[in-house]
């Protein structure tokens, strides 16, 4: 389970490549020189920093009311700020340009911070009509700074002049991200290549949300009809009335409708015992939008892939993968594909491996037939089943959600970064389930505060999320206020509060996130904490779920929740060695759909101009799939083309960036592997990590930063060896023998 920290996302894009996030001291741009006389004050709550400790915002003095006049102000502020800066009679400086640009913008931020946390963690009616409305107006307030052609004249000024200066590093980072981020929005274009772009822009904001429309009528309103029970056969009663009940809703009383699921592969496929229906129903979903139907995406996907690429060119690039990824980690798709196709003859290997393992338990259980994709998770799980026989309901029986959160998440942060915390009453919450402390440093200091929202609940969206309220600035001379926000479903009144052993690795991972929050030591709030490149962001919080099942760590928290005996470690070895298992597939098609993803990246113009028929569509599709050397007719990607939504869909979105999930897990696998090399639980390794990557926000080169840890480069190596994918002829046969069939399902 993945877990993103969406609310940073959406308020530092909304607020564009100037965004100045929100924080503290009273130091608004009035006070700050003479020349910005013209500059409107704000009224109400946001007008100003929150008088509680560390600014935290005052939920009891907000009300919905206050937004929409408090978003208008803000936006007036922020442009008469900029204006300031434009029609300043200086000659550009560092100074009075782009801290300038950094410090503008500062009652819009603490607004946006507030409004979008709340909209995911705990919306209303009218919180949600605010949204609707505010969010166009935010986005063209937004463009009006980057695109704005004399602000960007004072930008060049003082990014050409870069040489010159004397600048700390971080100083550097702040002109040249400001500078890049202004060019890679069409600062430098010719006026007729910025209207082209600005077309381009609204075409594909228009046919990508139509893609996103019509991939979704291909599940929603194209179930699989079935016309008997019996091709139901092992689905439960409830799952075969919800097919009865849907089919009689899509006008076909007396059969049976499954709605498609996102996904290539279906949750009800392992259930299934009738072949055929499988194959029905896997199919349906492997075609889906692909034209079988009356719903074809193709066309769409031809269009976007022309006009990605196409915008591409106008900046100069060969191609859209590489405009995409300019301020990513690994920055050239050459590097993101060399890093994929290192795994693929392993990966390759481990699909032949457990089909033929999957021969063998079909043939165990009387079947004539070699396995398809829409059997694989039938038999996968049968053979799982009898080799780890995992018990999850009673593992949670030792997983108390207060225990794990103090004795676990924050002992292991205790042991590692010498933090200690003291839960508070007297800050007022958005909601009564969510809880305060105040995070101490090593030396006894106070170094932010801590908001931790766990439940569930109608109000709140799906997943997990970390963002500030207040991000760690030496500009503002402002601490972190930082939130975890996930979906625990909360326990009856008067009964132990348990959790998952899922949402035991999610609160580790969202408290990952949040250390790199708290430990941020920059001046500029743009550049602070996890303001990080998106192949980056993923990669501390991964690494924080490693302390999950560490012995010392899991010992003082996971204990019964009636008997308090520790959990028995054999619960543990028999998860770990589970999470090894079929990798072949589940880490293959994520494998094969980032690929993809990054094959239709990496067309140039010329080549995206020329796959101009659906039919073409299909066959580029093919052919850059065959050319990987996976095993694709067995294990098919997670996404087609015609559905691949992440890419797709929407603005730009995940598109030349499906690898991120797999790059930051190989940073991550790859920093588990020096930790344990190097003691493991220590304050050595802690204050090492801190210093060397979870300290330094967006300042400087990610590999940099990297090799400052580790010592090297990142290696692929040790998230193969997690997932069971080792290379070579001996680790093959060292996974047969882990892989081998018990013998009551090999027979
Ligand atoms: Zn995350």
């Amino acid at each position: 389970m993945k877990a993103h920290i969406l609310a940073t996302v959406a308020a530092s894009a909304l607020l564009g490549a100037c965004a100045t996030t929100p924080g503290g001291e009273i130091e608004t741009m009035a006070n700050a020189n003479t020349a910005v006389a013209n500059i409107p004050q704000g009224t109400g709550y946001f007008a100003s920093d929150s008088t509680l400790p560390f600014h935290a915002p005052d939920f009891s003095k907000i009300s919905e009311d206050d937004y929409i006049p408090a978003f208008e102000q803000g936006m007036a502020i922020h442009k008469a700020e900029i204006d300031a800066i434009i029609n300043n009679p200086e000659a550009p400086t560092f100074s009075n340009t782009i801290v300038a640009l950094e410090k503008s913008g500062r009652m819009l931020g603490r607004v946006a911070t507030v409004f979008f946390a709340l909209t995911g963690s705990n919306t209303t009616d009218r919180l949600d009509e605010i949204n609707t409305e505010i969010s166009p107006k935010l986005t063209a307030h937004s463009d009006s700074i980057t695109l704005n052609p004399e602000l960007f004249a004072r930008v060049k000024a003082v990014y050409d002049n870069r040489a010159a200066m004397a600048m700390t590093r971080e100083d550097a980072k702040l002109l040249e991200d400001t500078y890049e981020g202004m060019v890679h929005a069409g600062a430098l274009l010719t006026d007729a290549q910025r209207a082209r772009v600005k077309e381009i822009n609204s075409e594909l904001s228009e046919i990508t949300t139509e893609f996103g429309q019509e991939a979704r009528a291909a599940m929603a309103d194209q179930p699989v009809i079935f016309d008997t029970r019996e091709e139901l056969a092992g689905l439960s009663e409830s799952d075969i009335k919800s097919a009865a009940d849907f089919a009689t809703e899509k006008g076909h009383p007396g059969k049976y409708a499954i709605a498609l699921q996102n996904t290539t592969q279906q949750p009800l496929l392992p259930n299934m015992t009738n072949r055929a229906a499988r194959e029905k129903l896997f199919m349906a979903s492997y075609h889906r939008a692909d034209g079988t139907t009356d719903i074809d995406t193709r066309p769409l996907v031809a269009k976007i892939a022309a006009l990605r690429a196409e915008k591409a060119s106008l900046f100069g690039e060969p191609d859209w993968a590489t405009y995409a990824m300019w301020d990513r980690m690994a920055e050239k798709p050459a590097t993101a594909l060399g890093f994929m196709e290192r795994m693929v003859p392993a990966l390759a290997a481990t699909q032949r491996r457990e089909a033929a393992m999957l021969d063998e338990a079909i043939k165990a259980d009387g079947g004539n037939f070699e396995v398809k994709p829409w059997d694989w998770y039938r038999y996968a799980n049968k053979v799982k089943a009898a080799r780890y026989d995992l018990d999850e309901d009673a593992m949670t029986e030792y997983f108390q959600l207060d225990k794990v959160l103090e004795d676990g998440v924050f002992y292991a942060a205790n042991k590692l970064y010498g933090l200690s915390f003291e839960r508070r009453t007297d800050l007022p919450v958005y909601h009564p389930d969510v809880w305060t402390y105040t995070v101490f440093d090593r030396d006894g200091s106070e170094l932010g505060i801590f908001y931790f929202d766990p439940f569930q609940r109608p109000s709140k969206r799906g997943g997990a999320w970390m963002s500030n309220f207040v991000d760690q600035s030496k500009l503002w001379n402002t601490k972190p206020v930082i939130y975890n926000v996930l979906n625990i479903p909360k326990a009856p009144a008067g009964e132990v509060q348990l959790v998952s052993f899922d949402n035991v690795n999610t609160m580790f991972h969202e408290f990952g996130h949040a250390l790199h929050g708290f430990f941020a030591n920059q001046t500029y709030p743009s550049l602070s904490g996890t303001a990080v490149a998106r192949d980056f962001v993923e990669y501390p919080s991964q690494v924080n779920e490693v302390w999950a099942t560490y012995p010392e760590v899991l010992s003082n928290y996971a204990k019964h929740y009636r008997t308090g005996e520790p959990i028995p470690s054999e619960m543990i070895t028999k998860i770990e060695a589970a999470a090894k298992f079929n990798q072949g597939y589940d880490f293959g098609e994520t494998v094969e759909a980032a690929l993809l993803d990054m094959k239709w990246a990496a067309l140039s113009k010329e080549q995206a101009e020329a796959i101009n028929t659906p039919a073409k569509v299909t066959e580029f599709e093919r052919k850059s799939l065959e050319e990987l050397g996976l095993e694709i007719d067995l294990v098919p990607p997670r996404y087609r083309s015609t559905y691949f939504n992440h890419i797709f869909s929407g603005p730009a979105g995940y598109s030349a960036g499906y690898y991120s999930y797999l790059w930051t897990e190989m940073l991550d696998r790859d920093s588990r592997k020096w930790f344990m090399e190097n003691g493991g639980l220590t304050r050595a390794n802690g204050d090492h990590y801190r210093e060397t990557v979870l300290s330094t926000g967006g300042t400087m080169d990610y590999f940099e930063m990297f090799r400052n840890f580790a010592g090297r480069d990142p290696d692929v190596t040790p998230m193969l060896e997690a997932r069971g994918l080792v290379p070579g002829d001996e680790a093959a046969d060292s996974e047969v023998s882990d892989g081998a069939l018990p013998a009551d399902t090999a027979g």
